[in-house]
């Protein structure tokens, strides 16, 4: 057996681009830890703060406009919808976290799936979370950083919209979580920073997928 050759940046880009313009496909919607598809493929996960800009960020990946809306239509948004890209990669978009209006039970039930999920899913190698940048790691995303350590599941924090922000703004507030995620055992090191609106990140979030794909 012969080791491939490390991949140049180049071509890393390049299968990330080929990866997301090949078929996508919603598989199904699960609400009950029974109702989660086998775990057959290499897995992603996308979690957030609801209106972090995680449909929009699915869409832009994958260059759908409507992909990933049925997760926020009623009923569906206590889901994990899964999604299939090709015959290479499964996507897994959690519900939404943070409501302002969410009961404890609610908070306690989104956690009790989560954490579920989570532990029981050897496919999955990396849960992509999701900050505003505008608004940077609240204590509900801390509090999903701790899950996700005490589940020892490996995660990369995607800065979202930053679009809004001016290059300098940008500049502290992605210091400023790259430094907190250090402190995080199970936190990936390399903070992206990307927008749905002008494409910001995606092709450098593809290659990281792809790569994670290849593994
Ligand atoms: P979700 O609840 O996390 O799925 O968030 P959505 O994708 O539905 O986005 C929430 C709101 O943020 C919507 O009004 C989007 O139009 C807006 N939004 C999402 N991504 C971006 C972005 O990159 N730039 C800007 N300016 N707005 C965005």
């Amino acid at each position: 057996m012969h080791a491939r050759a490390p991949a140049s940046p180049q071509e890393t880009t390049e299968r990330g681009r080929l990866l997301f313009a090949g078929p996508c496909d919603f598989v199904l919607g699960a609400a009950l830890l029974q109702h989660i598809p086998e775990s057959i493929l290499p897995e992603i996960a996308f979690a957030g703060r609801s209106n972090v800009g995680k449909s929009s960020l699915v869409n832009a990946l994958t260059g759908r406009k409507t992909l990933a809306r049925v997760s926020n239509t009623p009923g569906r948004t206590r889901e994990i919808n899964f999604f299939r890209l090709g015959g290479t990669l499964m996507l897994a978009d959690l519900p939404g976290y943070g409501f302002a209006r969410a009961s404890k039970a609610e908070s306690e039930r989104w956690a009790g799936l989560v954490f579920e999920y989570l532990r029981g899913r050897p496919s999955l190698r990396r849960v992509i979370l999701l900050i505003d940048s505008r608004r940077g790691l609240l204590e509900n995303d801390v509090e999903v950083m701790t899950l996700l350590d005490r589940a020892a599941v490996s995660y990369q924090l995607i800065l979202t919209k930053t679009d809004k922000l001016k290059p300098g703004e940008l500049a502290a507030i992605a210091s400023r979580v790259a430094a907190a995620s250090r402190a995080h055992g199970a936190a990936h090191p390399e903070l992206i920073a990307t927008s749905a609106l002008t494409g910001q990140g995606i092709p450098e979030l593809r290659a990281e997928l792809a790569a994670l794909a290849d593994t």
